[in-house]
């Protein structure tokens, strides 16, 4: 994920290096070759145009075109503009005081919610917690199986119930994790593959009947430019409190995923880079950043 736009960085970078003294047009060529080479790998193009100009102005200063490493100066610029991009600091996920604990997943469907949620499950119980897993997708037949199996596969209980109303087997959900002590509840909700009304409303159903401690969004990396879209309106819908970005495994370009926190303010928590348990990590924005300008 994002090895394009990592390549094309340090080519750019390099360029830079190997001038000694930069001007002005050096700058400015430089600068235009990042924002191509950021719309190229999907981030939004309001997002591309407010980075280059904040990082252009930055760059375009005394201090840089005067030092002795002007290059190094614009590549730290360009990385702390980077990281001020994707968060700046770490969002950790901090469970509240009320037991059992809710966390509402939601996302469009085959984003990865259900494998996240048994990746949150997972991770939970290596603190020592003790989650519950509750089926709410009661739409795609399999959904609740797939849970069950990811759930049996690290140990974690799961509640599928036996209705047809989402809303109902969310409550019913978190009454089970009362009766059997767990201390979080996961719920994992119906997706669409679209953005659609009924989704939302159903969403805010559940999420008015449980009133989670927190929701989180789960984003596939590979969605492309039109992830800006679809987070938009989940934050206008439904609200959100924070994202799971899954498939960073994937070799597709990415970049959407990077104007998420820009456009709606929604830090990343997590991500999620395989199909294995124990492949969600958390997200560090100036990490993440590093990595990509490699
Ligand atoms: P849901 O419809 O939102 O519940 O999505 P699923 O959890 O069923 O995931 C859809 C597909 O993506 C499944 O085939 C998952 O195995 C796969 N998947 C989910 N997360 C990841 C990930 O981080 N990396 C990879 N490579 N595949 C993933």
């Amino acid at each position: 994920m994002l090895e394009n736009l990592s390549e094309r960085l340090q080519g750019i970078f390099s360029g830079l290096r190997s001038k000694g003294r930069l001007t002005e047009d050096d700058i400015n060529d430089a600068m235009r070759e990042i924002r191509l080479a950021l719309l190229e790998a999907d981030v939004n193009f309001k997002v591309v145009k407010a980075f280059v100009k904040r990082t252009k102005e930055r760059c375009l200063t005394a201090d840089v075109l005067d030092s002795l490493t002007p290059a190094q100066n614009v590549i730290k610029i360009v990385l702390d503009e980077l990281t001020e991009l994707l968060g700046r600091t770490d969002s950790k996920l901090v469970l509240g005081s009320r037991i059992p604990n809710v966390i509402m997943l939601v996302g469009l469907q085959g984003s990865g919610k259900t494998t996240a949620a048994a990746k949150l499950a997972y991770r939970l119980m290596q603190e020592s917690h003790a989650p519950l897993l509750v089926a709410c997708d009661v739409y795609r037949p399999a959904a609740a199986d797939q849970l069950q199996t990811l759930g049996d596969e690290i140990g974690a209980r799961v509640y599928r119930g036996d209705g047809r109303d989402p809303v109902a087997i969310a409550r019913e959900g978190v009454q089970d994790a009362i009766d059997s002590l767990r201390d979080v509840v996961i719920i994992d909700t119906a997706g669409r593959l679209h953005v659609d009304d009924d989704m939302m409303a159903e969403a805010r159903a559940i999420r008015d009947a449980v009133r989670p401690d927190q929701i989180l969004m789960v984003v596939d990396a590979m969605t492309g430019q039109d992830v800006v879209n679809v987070v938009e309106a989940f934050a206008a819908e439904v609200d959100f409190d924070g994202v799971i970005m899954s498939k960073m495994d994937g070799d597709a370009r990415g970049g959407g995923a990077l104007s998420i926190r820009e456009v709606t303010g929604k830090p990343i928590k997590f991500i999620s880079s395989g199909e294995k348990p124990d492949s969600l990590e958390e997200f560090h924005p100036d990490r993440m950043a590093k990595r990509i300008l490699g």
